[in-house]
């Protein structure tokens, strides 16, 4: 009882797996000082991890790295492909330890009980093993220890796979496994404190899907979510693992490229437009993905990563508004386009509520001089500070 309370409450604080099972295995071979108490991982791949074993000798420890489970694996090999305990009570001739007997003088143990931990999954995720060193079966109360110890180590790596899914889930996007616009962020400031030391300029890279909600809208949301996941899979494959590329949310993706120079930024981009332009087959049918890209370089268009992507943004609007399906850098200019329509557009709303709008109806005449066919109705502007607006200026606000 002492044992697993102590154990539980490692595991209740939050303690890294590797000293919650070392706790284990020590707490154990204190109890029961003739045993050696060791927990493998096996993998999903079926190779094994050790992750504690205190008292084995590590050279022992070292050589189980990688090694395969299997019907003739040892005992803990075996015990993980059986799914049920294997006791050699003799390894030096057990022929489950056959292949494994060139590891007995580094090991120097005689016997070995090794009983698998099957999670809730139904997935053999470890064995839990005593060693001996004399050979022979394990005393009554080892086996009453090891009923007791099976359930810690279970309760151990479910808590450890919770965090690790915690995890995922608070910083990489589901859908297409990248990092979340949380990770980028913590990242991409890392990056840039860096950058700003060195100092070494780099460039910030704005992807948005064009018209994609026609994509959604003619196949489907679910081969709208195929689109993204292979425009992610594009966007990794191509950037490499020099730069950090993430899903920002929705269409959009962005990339953070490092000691970059403003030349490099835009042969990446191109490169990165016609990769992801190249046909996918989606929901039986081949399509063509065109994505309009704004890049903001760094330190110039901002040292703050809020500014720099507020920059690639507004750049990257700038190629939706020319036709898309193309990059193009952002430009302080761009800044003061953008201030102005902002202006115009709140001016506007103010004329829209003081009824500042006038209505002027042009007749529109019959050319063979038989009178009026109908009217165009248009809209004029005078503002108190702007004086009068002319439509061009605001018609598309
Ligand atoms: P634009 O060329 O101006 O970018 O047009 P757009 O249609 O791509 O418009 P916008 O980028 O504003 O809209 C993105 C759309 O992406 C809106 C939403 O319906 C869709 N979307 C957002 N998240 C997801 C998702 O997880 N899966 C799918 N299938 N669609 C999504
Ligand atoms: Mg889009």
């Amino acid at each position: 009882e002492g044992l697993q309370r102590e154990v539980l409450e490692s595991i209740a604080l939050g303690r890294p797996l590797r000293s919650v099972l070392d706790l284990l295995c020590r707490r154990v071979e204190t109890l029961a000082p003739e045993a050696v108490c060791s927990v493998l991982l096996v993998e999903k791949n079926g190779t094994i991890t050790p992750i504690a074993g205190p008292s084995l000798p590590p050279a022992y420890v070292d050589a189980l790295q990688g090694a395969p489970i299997g019907p003739r694996a040892g005992s803990c090999g075996t015990a993980a492909w059986r799914r049920e305990p294997v006791e050699s009570t003799d390894i030096a001739t057990d022929p489950l330890w056959a292949e494994y007997r060139h590891l007995l003088p580094l090991l120097n143990m005689a016997a070995c009980w090794s009983t698998p931990i099957i999670a809730s999954s139904g997935d053999v995720v470890a064995t839990f093993a005593l060693y001996y060193r004399t050979p022979g079966a394990a005393p009554s109360f080892h086996r009453r220890m090891v009923q007791a110890c099976v359930p810690l180590v279970r309760v151990a790596l479910q808590h450890e796979a919770n965090r690790t899914e915690i995890e995922r889930l608070a910083y990489f996007d589901p859908l297409t496994g990248l990092p979340n616009r949380r990770l980028f962020n913590d990242r991409a400031r890392q990056t840039l404190q860096m950058a700003v030391r060195i100092p070494a300029p780099g460039a910030l890279l704005l992807f948005d899907i064009d018209r994609f909600k026609t994509t959604n809208d003619s196949l489907g949301h679910s081969a709208g979510d195929d689109v993204l996941r292979e425009t992610a899979s594009r966007l990794q494959a191509e950037i490499g693992d020099g730069a950090t590329v993430a899903r920002l949310g929705g269409d959009e993706f962005v990339a953070l490229l490092p000691r970059c120079s403003p030349v490099e930024a835009m042969h990446a981009a191109e490169r990165l437009r016609i990769a992801l332009a190249a046909p996918l087959r989606i929901a039986g049918m081949q399509i063509e993905v065109s994505t309009s890209i704004g890049i903001a370089l760094f330190p110039q268009d901002g040292a703050e990563l809020e500014r720099l992507v507020k920059n690639a943004e507004m750049a990257m609007y700038e190629v939706k508004r020319g036709g898309r399906g193309a990059s193009r850098f952002f430009t302080s200019m761009m800044n003061d386009v953008v201030a102005q329509r902002m202006q115009m557009e709140s001016a506007l709303r103010q004329a829209l509520a003081a009824r500042g709008l006038a209505l002027h109806y042009q007749p529109k005449m019959l050319l063979d001089g038989s009178g009026c066919a109908g009217v165009e109705a248009l809209v004029r502007w005078t503002d108190p500070a702007l004086g009068t607006v002319p439509p061009d200026r605001f018609i598309a606000l």
